[in-house]
């Protein structure tokens, strides 16, 4: 038996024809969602991940600007442009493309996005309702991994769910959300000891690490839901964490790469857009 594909990037095109209904019909009242990305310097895969996520606005019927600012752009420079962008009533959702070059303050850059228009989760506010359970705007790569999961049909309740990599911006927050879905949770990181010994436990295994091969089909336990929310480059080619050779006899299910998380990740920030955008219409 091989695992079944889970196609992301089918689901990220339904999720995508959902949202440019919802659109349409928030446009026949006279109100356009907006968002707008935040591009500081010419790093190559930050202008691709701007200009797929324009492009998805444009599937979507979201209005998209994008405000590119030179390498050796100010703090105070940046942070003017950042507040401008608040202080629109047309830009609904805000995205600062991460990461920006050394010499500015991410964190006080990333402070200028007011919580309510903080597409990507990633605000103090945003974090902390997570942590509380309070409705409010969800990362959207671990929005994209749950509803991965979902397309598996596999019930979360009771299951336990293996993160792998504990950032602020996949493996946390995923592991939150899997918490939230009544998962037992457990989270490894790069000083775990014997990392195979956990995630052979794991119902459902997500790995948000960026080191292609890391899991092996040896660490997988059989029928499991596999997530590869990784991304590294072996011989110019896209990969994931997952050894897909070993690992796709093993498991129940399993997420490609390319074509699981990333397409999912976009897809989820234009429902976050026009979540926004309808919660401020009262729709
Ligand atoms: P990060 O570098 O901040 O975090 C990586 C995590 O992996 C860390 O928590 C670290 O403890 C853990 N780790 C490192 N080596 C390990 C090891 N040998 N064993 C176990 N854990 C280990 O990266 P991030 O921002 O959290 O992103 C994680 C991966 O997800 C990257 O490959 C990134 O490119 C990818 N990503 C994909 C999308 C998408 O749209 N598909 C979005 C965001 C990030």
């Amino acid at each position: 038996m091989s695992a079944v594909l889970l196609d992301g990037k089918m689901l990220a095109a339904r999720r995508e024809e959902e949202t440019l209904q919802r659109v349409n019909a928030l446009k026949a009242r006279g109100i356009e969602p907006g968002l707008a990305f935040i591009l500081v310097g010419e790093d190559p895969a930050s202008k691709v991940y701007v200009r797929s996520k324009n492009k998805a606005c444009e599937r979507c019927g979201i209005r998209s600007v994008t405000c590119h600012l030179p390498e050796d752009v100010t703090q105070e420079e940046l942070e003017r442009e950042l507040k401008k962008l608040a202080d629109d009533p047309s830009v609904h959702g805000m995205l600062l493309q991460l990461p920006i070059p050394r010499h500015l303050d991410e964190a006080a850059a990333l402070a200028c996005i007011p919580p309510e228009k903080d597409v990507d989760g990633f605000h103090p506010v945003n974090a902390g309702n997570l942590v509380n359970g309070i409705p409010g705007i969800r990362s959207c790569t671990p929005l994209g991994i749950m509803d991965l999961i979902a397309l598996s049909g596999v019930k979360t309740e009771g299951k336990h769910a293996v993160v792998i990599g504990r950032s602020a911006i996949v493996g946390k927050p995923a592991a939150l959300l899997l918490l939230e879905a009544n998962c037992t949770v457990t989270i490894c990181h790069s000083r775990t000891v014997d990392l195979a010994k956990y995630t052979r436990e794991a119902d459902i295994l997500v790995s948000a690490v960026g080191k292609a091969g890391l899991i092996t089909g040896d660490m997988v336990k059989p029928g499991a839901v596999v997530i590869d929310a990784g991304i590294a480059r072996v011989d110019g080619k896209v990969v994931g964490d997952v050894d897909r050779q070993s690992v796709e006899p093993i498991a129940g299910f399993l997420s490609p790469v390319p074509g699981g998380c990333g397409p999912m990740t976009i897809a989820e920030l234009m429902v976050n857009t026009l979540n926004i955008a309808e919660a401020k219409a009262n729709v």
